[in-house]
């Protein structure tokens, strides 16, 4: 196996002859960037903080659950920032992208570190006693498309940062559509039954922590959640780097008009 030193030389020497460039914009990076030069990387952190009309947190630390996830009784999600469906050149979405397809170390890094963070302030010291990494499976057809699977990569860097061990446990069948290309209806179709667990042992008992890069419709989040509890575990926190979907946050309890009378439902 390679020397941690020589690895960190021969990747300095690779950056000055191909010097790191921003994921979103190419501009070329200094040597205090990661991944964004600081125009993008401001825009980038603009939306992490912005405040959540629910809790007066900042996004990435509010762990509100989407309007869907609420709906099926989720009561807590961790997430960084919201990701723009119709605006494909801004850092949020070019940082996803990158995530996907250009197998970039500094973008695990970076972005595992960030989600670290986010983990590190939601969990109870109890809760991290028992924590451990449990990324969402691709399909076998994304893998190979890729070479990699980028949520796994995502879940060793944020293990990096954290000591959460990461489990391999959940598996995903061959088959089935792009979710991304179908209805909320078509996609909870097209994801039953086709998650299921190989170790039970390591899910026994833990608080896992089910890491996804998006989450719209939480159909896939739901799914595994469902998959991973009936294997005992003891709380199951999904875990992603961005939220989409018009409801973002669910809406507030409605609060009663005045004078006007609401009939008591029978029951
Ligand atoms: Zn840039
Ligand atoms: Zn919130």
């Amino acid at each position: 196996m390679m020397g941690k030193g020589l690895f960190a030389a021969l990747s300095r020497i690779w950056g000055k002859i191909y010097p790191a460039k921003c994921v979103c914009c190419g501009e070329l990076l200094d040597e205090t960037d990661d991944v964004f030069c600081r125009t993008c990387y401001d825009a980038y952190e603009n939306n992490k903080q912005e405040i959540c009309s629910r809790c007066f947190r900042p996004r990435c630390r509010c762990t509100c659950p989407t309007f869907p996830l609420g709906r099926a009784g989720i009561r807590r999600l961790i997430k960084l920032y919201k990701y723009q469906p119709s605006a494909n050149d801004l850092p949020e979405n070019r940082i996803l992208y990158a995530l996907k397809q250009k197998h970039l170390q500094n973008v695990f890094d970076f972005l595992g570190r960030d989600l670290s963070e986010a983990i590190n302030d939601a969990l109870t010291p109890r809760e991290k006693e028992t924590a451990i990494l449990v990324p969402c499976p691709r399909s076998a057809g994304a893998k190979r498309k890729n070479g990699y699977d980028h949520t796994a990569e995502l879940c060793r860097a944020v293990s990096r940062n954290t000591g959460f061990p990461v489990s391999f446990a959940l598996k995903r069948a061959p088959g089935g559509k792009m979710q991304k290309n179908l209805s909320r209806e078509e996609r909870k179709r097209n994801i039953a039954g086709r998650f299921s667990l190989v170790k039970t042992d390591e899910i026994t008992g833990k608080t896992v922590l089910l890491v996804d890069d998006l989450t719209t419709s939480g159909a896939t989040l739901l799914e595994c959640r469902r998959v991973v509890k009936s294997a005992g575990a003891s709380r199951v926190i999904p875990c992603v780097l961005a939220v989409s979907g018009r409801d973002y946050v669910i809406r507030p309890q409605k609060t009663r008009k005045k004078g006007k009378r609401y009939k008591k439902r029978s029951r």
